[in-house]
């Protein structure tokens, strides 16, 4: 089925059979395919060419290049389902939320084309008689996109559309769990290449590879923009070493977010917040509710209408009618029984997290989601488990919850549930929330493209998407223009 999957979205059989790279659909845990991963050499070969189309594209006007992009998004749009499909496939998630990440290309595709025309640079009030100045913005060059599996085709989206329309070339290293999608992704993306019939050689390339395909992009002079998206532990070697050769980084990390549910809060609305967010892509979105801060006087309510809720998940294989699917391998399962011997150590409650369906899928790591209720903020709650589990944890002030909701060290999605327009003012404030998102009355989780995405701290501090984040992507320059017959100095300086 893969193999039909594959075929129709113009991948060629050799590009992932016969390699000696396993890949396996956390559905069942089978094994679907079978990549060859890149040698640096081949990576370094790539960067080269990639660089060669780059000193041509940047001179290609940013409208034209919109026009590129404009394309992808029909093709995208053509193939949605089967791309969709594959996400689901590969990546586990439930058809909804495959194609919702589909959706998410086609949109920020949208976004690009129209920001191809609003590149927009400043003018500048000189202090010198005869004299202008103004501030353009041009293209990098090479633009490294590193991935992570449970994005595996968004991701490369937002910084490619975002990139080519910048003037840029791009090398993309997605997740080593997650190949295929980006075979799919580059076939589709050639598809537009040959509509578009003038882009030059190498401007978009795919590099199949694991952490030391990463490294060459992380280290190569040629790249002098590295976007990874993937653990704090990824970023804390990528970042230094990016940032050794003068490189720049955005960074993507892990997240550890929080909602604080106030006793003003519209309760049913909070309960499905709550779901979606805690649940969805079995716990496995950078942007995953896993702290609720709740009020002590309507906790215990609470706690009783989410487990309720959590009871009616149903969970399995995410083609069918299921909200939750598998985790992407044993080693999540296994990070995840372990956060949870540790939170018992630690004091917490727990409800739910055992394993599922096992003898359906025993080669798959399908779990119930997890509910602990926790005496306090300890080490436990402090780290990212990547798995669907909620730390339940009781506040009795406002200024108390701000503070748990702060004291983290990762500081990517955060939200609150209040009618209180104090509250939720506050939050939004410059000493509310320290995260890259707060939101009120919506969960931590499914941001739209249209804003800035990113969050602060060991969240990387990097920003993709919409708003202004495709500065990240063009250099900067300061123009002053003197259109006088003298030659005046800034600062009134005499030099005669
Ligand atoms: P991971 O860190 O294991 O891998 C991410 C990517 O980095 C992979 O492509 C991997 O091959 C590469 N990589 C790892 N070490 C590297 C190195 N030293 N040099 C170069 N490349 C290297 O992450 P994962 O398990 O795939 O993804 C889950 C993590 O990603 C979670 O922590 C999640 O919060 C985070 N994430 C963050 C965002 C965000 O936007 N902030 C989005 C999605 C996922």
């Amino acid at each position: 089925m893969v193999d039909e999957l594959l075929k129709k979205l113009g991948v060629s059989a050799s590009a992932y059979q016969g390699g000696d790279h396993p890949v396996h659909t956390p559905i069942d845990g089978s094994r679907i395919a079978q990549v060859t991963l890149e040698s640096p050499e081949a990576v370094a070969g790539k960067i080269e060419a990639a660089h060669q189309a780059y000193l041509a594209w940047r001179d290609v006007p940013a409208p034209r290049r919109g026009e590129l992009v404009r394309l992808f998004g029909e093709v995208l749009r053509q193939y949605k389902a089967e791309l969709g499909e594959l996400v689901s496939i590969e990546a586990g998630k439930i058809t909804q939320e495959g194609l919702g990440e589909v959706q998410e290309m086609i949109d920020i595709c949208d976004f690009a084309v129209g920001l191809s025309r609003q590149l927009y640079g400043l003018t500048i009030a000189s202090e010198r008689p005869g004299h202008h100045m103004r501030e353009s913005w041009h293209p990098l060059g090479v633009v490294g996109v590193i991935s992570a599996f449970n994005f595996p085709v968004a991701v490369w989206a937002w910084n490619t559309t975002l990139a080519l329309v910048c003037g840029n070339a791009v090398v993309w290293k997605p997740s080593e769990k997650t190949p295929l999608t980006a075979l799919a992704c580059q076939a589709l993306f050639e598809q537009a290449l040959a509509r578009f019939g003038e882009a030059p050689e190498g401007l978009s390339q795919l590099v199949i590879g694991d952490r030391a395909a990463g490294e060459v992009l992380v280290d190569h002079p040629r790249v002098p923009l590295v976007s990874a998206t993937g653990s704090t532990r990824m970023g804390r070697e990528v970042g230094p070493r990016v940032a050794a050769r003068f490189g720049r980084c955005i960074l993507e990390l892990g997240g550890n977010n929080a909602m604080i549910l106030t006793p003003s809060a519209d309760l049913d609305l909070a309960v499905r917040g709550i779901l979606f967010a805690a649940v969805g892509t079995a716990g496995q979105r950078c942007t995953t509710l896993r702290r609720l801060l709740v009020h002590r006087s309507i906790k215990d309510e609470v706690v009783a209408r989410v487990k309720a809720a959590y009871g009616k998940v149903r969970i399995g294989d995410p083609r069918k009618d299921n909200l939750v699917g598998p985790l992407m391998d044993k080693q999540a399962f296994q990070a995840m029984q372990d956060a949870l011997v540790r939170a018992r150590d630690e004091g917490g409650q727990v409800f739910g997290g055992e394993r599922q369906l096992q003898d359906q899928f025993p080669d798959a790591w399908y779990v119930s989601p997890a509910i602990v209720e926790m005496p306090a903020q300890s080490a436990v709650v402090r780290h990212e488990t990547f798995a669907p589990i909620l730390y339940v944890i009781a506040y009795d002030d406002f200024e108390e919850a701000l503070a748990l909701n702060n004291e983290v060290p990762q500081g990517l999605s955060s939200c609150i549930f209040t009618t209180d327009i104090r509250e939720a003012e506050r939050f939004q404030s410059a000493s509310g929330s320290d995260c890259g998102i707060a939101n009120v009355n919506i969960g931590t989780s499914g941001a739209e493209i249209g804003g800035a995405f990113g969050g602060e701290k060991e969240t990387g501090g990097g920003r993709e998407s919409g708003s202004d984040s495709w500065k990240a992507y063009m250099r900067r320059q300061t123009n002053t223009v003197n259109y006088s017959r003298e030659l005046p100095l800034a600062q009134g300086i005499v030099f005669d």
